[in-house]
């Protein structure tokens, strides 16, 4: 890897950081605070939260394994994914390389930054081609994109082709892992302390069940996630996320009901759809959705939106024609879809 003083944008490496009232006070005797202009009255919202979200990052910490010096915290992981490009990438001169199709974010991020962004296409099951990614990189790539299992297509990323690009890439490597907990396989935090130029992405939104209270996690160097913490907002976790994502992580357990449901229901969704009339092919999944080619997706979308069912229609993604994309839903819900698909003429 490249110094990181080399990678970094000039202006962020010598950024002096907004350093709030509460970045100035650490510690936990005080009882009056006079300090942030806040008003005394309607406690507890009244007072801004810890801008590092020390405590959160205690018990995230002792989930994941890794050290909270480790974990940066954000509004969903959108917000990891556009610092990284501001942080990274000076508009007009670098670029990034990205596996084609996969998450939506990565690209609008390079567009709002003003940062070419350059997709490697994967082959027809969805796989990368090491070779082809490099190929793509050059003196201006400061990073490169994987998601594992990856979106739209739902399948685990070979983990080979990912080693072999953080071994030979001398920029910043992320590896999406929003869908890991549906994954089946180890997760690439395991190699964060060997690694100083991963960045994993996970969030809380899927098999945590907490997409309304946005929350992602961004785990990298301790020198990565400094830079991060200096370019975010000061409070950027308000108060209610961080008290209650405490709360559900105190009973974290059921999150392996869940995803054992939502597994069960996916073969057996999958193996429904297989029968029907609209399906020509249903991809691996390793997700909490799964891709589907049918005969003609408009139809079937607007069919099933005319009965109240939404799913999404991947058709003018690369490689997704005539596919829609489904997210695994409870009994029911997989019931109201299925016996919507099974009554189509
Ligand atoms: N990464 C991937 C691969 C996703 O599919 C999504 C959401 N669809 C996100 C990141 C963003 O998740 P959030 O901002 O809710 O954490």
């Amino acid at each position: 890897m490249k110094d990181l003083k080399q990678l970094v944008r000039e202006n962020i490496w010598t950024l002096k950081p907004y350093t709030s009232a509460r970045d100035e006070y650490q510690g936990r005797d005080a009882h009056v605070f006079l300090d942030a202009n806040e008003n005394p009255y309607n406690n507890p919202i009244n007072r801004y939260p810890d801008p590092l979200q020390r405590d959160l990052k205690q018990s995230i910490a002792a989930i994941k394994g890794v050290p909270a010096a480790n974990i940066f915290l954000g509004n969903g992981s959108d917000e990891p994914i556009d610092l990284l490009y501001r942080i990274f990438c000076n508009p007009g001169i670098d670029n990034v390389v990205a596996i084609e199709p996969t998450y939506g974010m990565y690209g609008v991020c390079a567009d709002i930054n003003n940062v070419e962004y350059r997709r490697v296409l994967l082959d027809e099951t969805f796989q990368p081609d090491a070779g082809k990614l490099l190929a793509a990189i050059d003196n201006h790539t400061k990073l490169l994109f994987f998601c594992s299992p990856n979106n739209p297509s739902g399948n685990n990323i070979d983990r080979e082709v990912i080693e072999k690009v953080l071994d030979s890439f001398d920029g910043i490597v992320i590896v999406d892992e929003a869908y890991i907990d549906f994954a089946g396989v180890p997760s690439f935090l395991e190699q964060l302390s060997l690694r100083p130029n991963l960045v994993v992405l996970q969030t809380f939104s899927k098999a945590w069940g907490m997409a309304g209270i946005r929350l992602g996690m961004a785990f990298a160097s301790q020198e990565i996630i400094t830079i991060m913490n200096k370019v975010k907002y000061p409070y950027n976790i308000n108060l209610l996320t961080q008290q209650r994502a405490m709360d559900e992580l105190m009973h974290y357990e059921r999150i392996e009901e869940w995803v054992k449901a939502i597994l069960s229901e996916r073969a057996r969704v999958m193996e429904e759809f297989a029968k029907l009339e609209c399906t020509v092919k249903i991809y691996k999944s390793d997700a909490n959705f799964f891709l589907v080619r049918v005969k003609d997706a408009l139809a079937t979308y607007s069919y099933l939106v005319d009965k109240g069912i939404i799913v999404r229609n991947r058709s003018k993604v690369a490689l997704c024609g005539n596919s829609l994309r489904i997210t695994v839903g409870t009994v029911e819900e997989n019931n109201a879809l299925l016996d919507a698909l099974k009554q189509k003429i």
